[in-house]
């Protein structure tokens, strides 16, 4: 069996996902990317972490929104590489509103993404991890999994959801040299965050600026958007042999938002 490891990062064709694929690639992983990004933008993503890091990395457009997609990514990896030793479930999506004018299928895509996937992910991909001895799963989940704010029901309820699938697998797992745990991010300058700013601008009656400033940053003791490089260095740090007994956790990167 090959020394060198697999990852799979859901959503890594951009933001967060990508910088994580970039940094596990950089820690000598061939990885599976996936995302809905633009097929040239993602390809041209893929061709540069082969040739910045020398490792491997194929491409699925799996849509995580479904189990059939979610069986999918993982087939295509253990097809490519053999098996699964890091899974990175981090495709996520973001709908803002109050509770009571909040679309339903809003709701249930916010759920299908940023949970089910997880659970779907997880389930195909644990029992190698613990029949081989080793294995690492990193839910990316978000400040808004340990605390809340308001118009985020489906988001918050789903990132409150996935700590709870990280603790629990992680229970099952962890006798097993199987780590599972939960990066929390504040809020990242990535996509997600820029294409939120103009629903949360109307929600809260503010002006764009506004929204950056007293909602978004106010949250944020550091007044700095935290950086997709620190969330591929947590992960990168989660995969070693020092976080070996670092299971069950949910791990804010959030510049000290949720210790107020
Ligand atoms: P992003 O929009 O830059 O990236 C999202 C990724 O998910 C993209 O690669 C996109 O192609 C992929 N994706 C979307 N729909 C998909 C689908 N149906 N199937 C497969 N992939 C799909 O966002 P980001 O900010 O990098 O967010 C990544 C994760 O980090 C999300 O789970 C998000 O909730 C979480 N997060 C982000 C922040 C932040 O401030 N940016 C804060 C906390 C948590």
């Amino acid at each position: 069996m090959s020394d060198t490891k697999t990852a799979v990062v859901t959503g890594s064709s951009s933001g967060i996902g990508l910088g994580i694929a970039n940094g596990l690639a950089a820690a000598g992983m061939n990885i599976v990317m996936n995302g809905i990004e633009a097929p040239e933008a993602v390809e041209e993503a893929r061709k540069g972490l082969e040739t910045q890091h020398g490792i491997k990395a194929v491409y699925s457009r799996a849509n995580m929104m479904t189990p059939e997609g979610a069986n999918e990514l993982i087939s295509t990896a253990v097809e490519a590489f053999g098996r699964v030793d890091v899974l990175v479930n981090n495709a996520g999506i973001q709908f803002v509103s109050p509770v009571e004018d909040f679309p339903d299928d809003k709701w249930q895509a916010i759920i299908n993404l940023n949970l089910s996937a997880a659970f779907y992910t997880t389930k195909a991909v644990i029992a190698g991890m613990k029949e081989r001895g080793w294995g690492r799963i990193i839910n990316i989940a978000s400040a808004h999994g340990l605390v809340a704010s308001p118009y985020k029901s489906a988001y918050v309820a789903a990132k409150h959801g996935i700590i709870g699938l990280t603790k629990t697998v992680a229970l099952e797992s962890a006798e097993h040299g199987v780590t599972v745990n939960a990066i929390c991010p504040g809020y990242v300058w990535t996509p997600l965050v820029e294409k939120q700013i103009p629903d949360t601008a109307k929600a809260r009656g503010l002006t764009e600026e506004q929204v950056k400033r007293d909602v978004l940053l106010a949250a944020q003791p550091t007044k700095k958007f935290a950086t997709v490089e620190e969330m591929a260095g947590l992960a990168v740090f989660l995969c070693s042999d020092s976080a070996n007994s670092i299971t069950g956790t949910a791990l804010p990167v959030d510049g000290g938002w949720v210790a107020q």
